[in-house]
């Protein structure tokens, strides 16, 4: 007589980013870890944070976008270029758009998140997203195409002034030299609402010199082909009034979306669409399910209110990057059938590109921006990496450009 198949052992990782690429490696570091099968569409991993440099030629795309097959190469990580469509909870099965159905022990759900137009008119189909290769291509035809057909007050609007719009400002405008002004859109009172009040001022500054023109208290109510329809409520008295203004290109970065693998039977979300685990990462709906990176929405229930649960986590690099290793470790006893262990974060600092060789910094109780911060941030970022081996090569090759 047969009993049932033994339960699967393998780890299937669902998203190549911060979250999911990191945590493979993170289990690659174990002597005696399970299989571990991680599925990404796309054929390099993206280092977010230094798109900017990229996109103003600071950097190579061979620094920041390295392949998978290299990354994981003797690493013990398989790599299956496919997308997931549907994750069968039940079953313990991930089908995929390529048409393959995987079995798994445990699964971690790391999609990350996508830019959200919040249905403005027009947006989708009229505006430009920062977030891939293939958007930084597109904005570096834009300037080279603004550049070599000047127009008298040609405009670039930036919709969004949280990090990722202020820091694409910048660097626009460091890349226009004059040929476009560029205007920052944004619907709060003030720029960097969430940022440290240093680097606040520093982007403030950024931003002056560089004939930014920051519109607050402004939503974007329609988009057009060369064209942005603004609602100004200012403070006091003034009335609210709408404008539209021409623009050559309009570049979202307001608001994230998320939009995971149909998951059967669905699993408990937050209000925004993120998936609701505890502090050790695991969904509260679903045992042999986790969750990384922005798609984590962790809550303990049983917090004491006021104590750190990691729900107060922000959607960043930093903080994926430091769950990595502890959701590894997490899989692995959870295959032992082992007690979890909380995921904590541990807020180390926040660093802002502010142009072409300038930054600011604010962490461990030190402030710096110019191009110092500038070069400090660089090597922040060297150290973060994916893999020894990547590291070392991006550092050969940034001493080989090194003209003392
Ligand atoms: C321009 C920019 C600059 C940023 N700068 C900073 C910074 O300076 N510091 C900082 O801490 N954070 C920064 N962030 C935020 C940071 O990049 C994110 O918080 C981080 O990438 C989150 O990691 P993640 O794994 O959740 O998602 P991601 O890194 O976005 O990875 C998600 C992956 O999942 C894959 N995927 C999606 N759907 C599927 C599917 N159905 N099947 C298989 N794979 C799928 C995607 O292709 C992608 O590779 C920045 C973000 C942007 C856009």
């Amino acid at each position: 007589m047969q009993g049932d198949p033994a339960p699967a052992q393998n780890v299937v990782i669902v998203g190549g980013g911060f979250g999911g690429l990191y945590t493979a490696l993170a289990l690659a570091e174990h002597r005696k870890h399970p299989p571990v099968l991680l599925i990404e569409p796309n054929d390099r991993f993206l280092f977010l944070p230094l798109l900017y440099e990229l996109l103003s030629g600071e950097l190579r795309s061979w620094e920041i976008a390295p392949r998978y097959d290299s990354l994981l190469a003797g690493r013990g990580v398989a790599w299956l270029q496919d997308r997931v469509d549907r994750i069968d909870a039940e079953a313990q099965r991930v089908h995929t758009a390529g048409g393959r159905s995987l079995p798994y022990g445990r699964l971690v759900v790391a999609t990350g998140a996508e830019s959200n137009t919040f249905a403005v008119p027009g947006a989708d189909r009229h505006s430009l997203g920062f977030r891939s290769l293939a958007d930084v291509e597109r904005i570096q035809s834009l300037m080279a195409d603004l550049k070599a057909h000047p127009r008298p007050l040609q405009r670039i609007a930036v919709v969004g002034a949280g990090p990722t719009g202020v820091e694409l400002a910048c660097k626009l405008a460091d890349m226009a030299a004059g040929s476009a002004v560029i205007e920052l859109i944004e619907q709060g009172p003030q720029l960097l609402s969430q940022a440290r009040a240093f680097n606040r001022e520093q982007a403030a500054l950024a931003l002056q010199r560089r004939d930014v023109r920051l519109r607050t208290r402004t939503q974007v109510e329609a988009v057009g082909a060369e064209t942005i329809t603004l609602g100004c409520h200012p403070e006091g008295d003034t009335a609210p009034h709408s404008e539209t203004m021409a623009v050559r290109a309009v570049l979202w970065t307001a608001g994230l979306g998320f939009r995971p693998p149909r998951i059967d039977p669905a699993p408990a979300c937050d209000g925004r669409g993120r998936l609701l685990c505890g502090p050790d990462l695991r969904l509260h709906s679903h045992p042999h399910l986790f969750a990384a990176g922005d798609l984590a929405a962790p809550f303990d229930p049983d917090a004491v209110p006021g104590e750190a649960d990691g729900s107060a986590s922000p959607a960043t690099a930093q903080v994926a990057f430091q769950q990595a290793p502890v959701l590894a470790d997490n899989l692995i006893r959870s295959l032992r059938g082992e007690p979890l262990q909380p995921f904590r974060w541990n807020d180390l600092g926040e660093m802002m590109s502010l142009g072409i060789g300038e930054a600011s910094l604010t962490a461990a109780g030190v402030t710096l921006a110019g191009p110092a911060a500038y070069q400090l941030r660089r090597l922040a970022y060297l150290t973060r990496l994916p893999g020894r081996s990547h590291q070392l090569r991006v550092a050969a090759g940034w001493l080989a450009d090194w003209t003392p």
